[in-house]
This record gives C-alpha cells, structure tokens and sequence, in this order.
C-alpha cells in the first residue's frame, strides 16, 4: 500500500462493527483501526479462519477481540437470558501477564454488550477461577496449562466454544505449550472459528495452521516497501525503555536534543491528553492535537506551535495528518507505530524539503520486534541508542552553554558594558575564578532545571539460538546444555510451590515485562517458599528490577541475585 493511502481508509464504523462497540472505541480513544485490525475485521466478522502474523504494537488484540465480541453476541445472546452459561470464545496465551492484558482490554471493548470475561492463569488460586466459571462466563482468555487443568476437571467445557485464538502462537510453542494446544484444540468443536497470531511463522506455526484452520485468510503487516526515495532521509532512533519512564525518557529525549519543534504521536486520544498534561506539569510547553477538537481548537494549537508559544505537539495520527509545519525539527514517536506505513508516515513530518529530520521511537521492551519489522520494511536502520543519563545531560547542557557563550563572545557586541564589572572584581579574585561564576550564572538562568532521575537501561534482547524440532517441555531441562552463548546467573524469587508459582508464571512474568526471550531462561527450580531461576548474566537486573514490580499471589516476593554462598537451608 502506498504510504498516503492511509488518508482515504474506512474508519471502524466502516467495518459494519456494531454500535456498543464502536461506543467503546470511541470512548477509548481509538480514532481509527490500525492496519491489522482493517484487514482482519472484516473477514472475521464473516466466520472466517484467519492467520496473520503480527508482534505486539499492531493493535492485534481488538482486529481479534471486536469482531469476538462482536459475532458471539449477535445471533447467540450470551448470558443467562436464554444464552450458554458454557464459554462460547476461548483465546489462548502465552503468558499471565498476556492473559490478563487481553481480558482488561476485551472487558473495555465489551462492556456495553455486558460480556463476562474471565482471565485463567497458573499462580493465582484455582478456587477463584472456579467459581468465576461455575457462574458462567462468556469469553476465557487462558495460558494452555491451566486452560488443560480445568478442562481435566471439567471446569472449562469446550462444547460451546463458536471462537478459538491462539495469539502470540510462536511465543507459546516456546514455552513448550505445543502438546497442551493440541489436546485444548482436539477437544474443541469442529464448527469452530479458529483465529492464529504469531509474531513469526516457523514451520510448526505453519503446521499448527494446517491441522487446525479451515482455508485461512492469511495476514501480513509488513507489505512491500516504500519505493527508494520515498522515505525521506533523516535521522532515526530508538530508545528502549519500559512503560513507567516513558514521560522521563520523552523529558531527556527533548533536553538532550533541544529541538526547535517536536511532535510527539501517541496511538489515543486519551494518551494524548494526558501526556500533554504531564510535559506541561514536567515545564514543557506541549500542546495536545487530535481528532475529538474542533477546528478552531486545532487552529489555536497551530498558531501558538507557529508562533513559537508552544514547542511540542502531542498528537494522534488523524489528527497530525496533512500538517505541513515548518520549524518542525524532531518526531518522537511515543509508542512504536501499529505499522510501518504508519512510521513512514509519521517520519515523513520532518526532513522535508532538504531540512534535516530527526526521529526518535520510544519503545517498550515488548515492542522491540516490531521496531525490526519497521527496519526492514523501511530498509532503514533505526539505532537503539542508550537513554541520556543524567551525566549525559548535564554534559549535554554544559555544551549548550559553552556554545551561547561562543556566540556572545563572536558577536563582540555591547560586552564593553560589562567591563566594570570584571574590573572590580579582579582587584579581589583571580580571572577564570571570575570568569568561572559568570559561567555559573548564565548556566543556570536557562533554567536548566536538575534533572537527577536516572532511567533504568534495558539491555537489548539476545539473538534468539537456533532449534531443532523437539519437544519443548524436555527442551526446557536442557537448555544449559544449548545455550552456547553468555554464561548464566540464578535469580533468587522468594515464593514457590506453596505460593502456588508454577515454571509458566515465572517465564510469563520475565518475558512479559524485559526482554528476555522464553528461550533465553534457563532451568527453573521450584521449591516449596522459594524459587531459582537462571537467567543470562547481563540480563540478571534487569529480570530482577521486573520481577520486583509483579506480584504473585498478591504479595510482591523477595527478588534478588542469588547468592551462591548462601546456605539453601537458610534463604
Ligand atoms: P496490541 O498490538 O494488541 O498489543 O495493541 C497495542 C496498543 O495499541 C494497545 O495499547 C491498544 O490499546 C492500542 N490500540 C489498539 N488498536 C488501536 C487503535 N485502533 N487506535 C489506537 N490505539 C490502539
């Protein structure tokens, strides 16, 4: 698809989704669908098996939970009133954190359809679960191995399910889940609707696809590439940062690099708002643009980003679309794009004209394979650069500094007025001493205000090694053995086999929140109070720093890097 195309696409009241749901995305945020929810919307809504290959950051979740919500409620009312008390959409995921993203955000989409959504993970108490689904529930969104313990109790029927997805299908069969998705799927109705995600398509993804999809609308993101010339030259990076430190990563981004004017995208509406409140709160001059401002709003906004009243511009896709703004120097793009025609689009705000651009993309750990595909689709390089520290800035500030002097000094304009000042002085104190506090002053009246907050360095994710097909549950006691890379390092997580954590959860937990692979962890060794797992050296604070964020059984356990020395006896 050409990349301005994307002006004249359908919105989602253009993909026949009913009005509880379009409510809902309304009500979110949402402006427009991302390219993967407009191709697998439609298709979907009629019945129709689908595999698409999408990472995280395409917006995959609603182009698979909408038209779910959506089908399972029209014909077939849910709920007690004359409905199934049965589950009638299964979606199966990799991990508990995933788990619980898809059902919050399904719950969001549904909540006017009163769909009851229910998460089902290892780690939290089976009781709850229980009772949840003897309530009946409409939609459970589960890792495969508790998704199978229940079955095995026959607390999660199958027979009603009209919908099944497997999302992030290659990041379970890592897992070793690829068994418990055979037998989850062997029990599940033939007339089913059967949706694949996967991030990449291995082999066994393919043959997944094969035994369980009924001639599949098959979905890519990545198309062909913009033609050579098309995107512009200009300079990208990225920084990898996670979610908490995005406002004070945004923060550094712009002092380091001082642009004349930044736009920054986010992907709704409400991220908008409240990013351009808290820049204001943090001492930026933001203002905020999309589409739910009328057009004397946006003329406002424009006029006082022209006038050079405000330096930032915080806005959605829709709304920036079309803007042509001249000191436009930097775009930061908040979130990585749903989609590289998107990127493309976006970049293309700056180095217009044969002015020099700037691109800088904030992306969480998660989404760092969506910045790959960008990469090659764009057949561009984007650097993942280390965030600025705060010696870095305060360099950074010096230097600026150093150059408004230079300039003052060149311009050897009206500095005579002055003299009497240095004269008087230099009766008492040495030169430079003089020269030093002046410095001092001028440094500190650009109201380079002390930003002491250090943003925590995400190290980027391992080459993934390479394997062979085997059965992943075995492959999980040997990967020492396979992973010839980097030598390991065990961390300590003070709840075990009482506090009912089992191997999925802590995998769940480290690939959900760093990035660390599945692949990468290495033997997992459950104890009754305690847990010990190895992780590879450089990633171990990282994992730690993660781990000590979640929370199981709704205590946050002791994290550490364990120490070798310690008595197991004692810890
Ligand atoms: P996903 O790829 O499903 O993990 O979604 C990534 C993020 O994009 C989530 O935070 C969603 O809330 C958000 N999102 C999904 N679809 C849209 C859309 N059409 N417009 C704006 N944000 C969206």
């Amino acid at each position: 698809m050409a990349v301005n195309e994307i002006d004249d696409e359908a919105g989602f009241a253009d993909l026949a989704l009913g009005p509880e749901l379009l409510k809902a995305l309304s009500g979110l945020g949402y402006e427009e669908p991302t390219p993967i929810q407009r191709e697998a919307i439609p298709p979907l809504l009629e019945g129709r098996d689908l595999l698409g290959q999408a990472a995280t950051g395409t917006g995959k979740t609603a182009a698979f939970a909408l038209p779910m919500l959506q089908r399972l409620h029209s014909g077939h009312p849910l709920g007690e009133e004359g409905g199934s008390v049965e589950p009638a959409g299964l979606v199966l995921v990799p991990t508990r954190e995933l788990a619980v993203q898809v059902s919050e955000a399904m719950h969001r989409y549904g909540r006017d359809l009163g769909t009851r959504v229910l998460p089902i993970y290892g780690g939290q108490p089976i009781g709850r679960q229980l009772r949840a689904l003897e309530r009946g529930v409409d939609v459970v969104v589960a890792t495969p191995g508790r998704a199978l313990d229940h079955i095995g109790r026959g607390t999660l029927p199958l027979k009603s399910l009209r919908m099944v997805v497997l999302d992030e299908a290659d990041e379970m069969l890592d897992m070793g889940f690829a068994d418990d998705i055979e037998a989850i799927l062997q029990d599940t109705p033939e007339q089913r609707q059967t949706v694949l995600f996967s991030a990449t398509m291995p082999p066994r993804i393919d043959g997944i696809a094969r035994r369980h999809l009924r001639e599949p609308v098959r979905i890519r993101i990545e198309r062909e590439a913009p033609a050579a010339g098309e995107a512009p030259l200009i300079r990208q990076s990225a920084y990898i940062v996670s979610r908490a430190y995005k406002p004070a990563a945004l923060g550094r981004v712009l002092d380091v690099e001082a642009p004349t004017a930044a736009i920054v995208f986010c992907r709704t509406r409400e991220e908008v708002d409240q990013l351009t409140e808290t820049m204001n709160g943090r001492g930026y001059r933001a203002e905020a643009l999309h589409g739910g401002m009328g057009q004397e709003q946006r003329d406002r906004v424009m006029s006082r980003l022209r006038s050079g009243t405000a330096d930032l511009l915080v806005a959605t896709d829709v709304a920036a679309r079309g803007l042509d703004i001249e000191q436009l120097t930097h775009v930061i793009n908040y979130d990585v794009p749903s989609a590289p025609e998107s990127y493309v689009h976006r970049i293309g705000r700056v180095g217009r004209a044969g002015r020099e651009g700037v691109a800088i993309t904030l992306a969480e750990p998660r989404e760092h394979r969506m910045l790959k595909t960008i990469e090659r689709v764009t057949r561009s390089r984007i650097a993942v650069e280390k965030v600025p520290t705060v010696a870095d800035l305060r360099a950074r500030r010096l230097e600026l500094t150093r150059a408004a002097l230079q300039e003052s000094l060149m311009e050897d304009g009206d500095l005579d007025r002055f003299r009497v000042v240095v004269e008087t002085l230099a009766d008492e104190f040495d030169l430079v001493a003089i020269a030093l506090a002046a410095v001092k002053l001028a440094h500190e009246s650009t109201g380079a205000a002390a930003d002491e907050e250090e943003i925590p360095e995400i190290a980027p994710r391992a080459q993934r090694p390479e394997r062979g097909p085997r059965d992943d549950r075995q492959g999980r006691d040997d990967r020492r053995g396979r992973r010839a890379g980097g030598p390991m390092s065990r961390v300590f997580v003070g709840a075990g086999r009482t506090a009912g954590v089992r191997p999925q959860d802590i995998v769940g937990a480290i690939t959900g929140e760093t990035r660390v692979s599945g692949r990468e962890i290495g033997a997992i060794e459950i104890a009754d109070r305690f847990t010990l797992v190895e992780i590879p050296d450089g990633a171990v604070d990282e994992v730690v720093a993660a781990l000590r964020r979640t929370t199981i059984k709704g205590k946050r356990p002791i994290v550490r890097r364990d120490r070798d020395d310690a008595p197991r006896g004692r810890r």
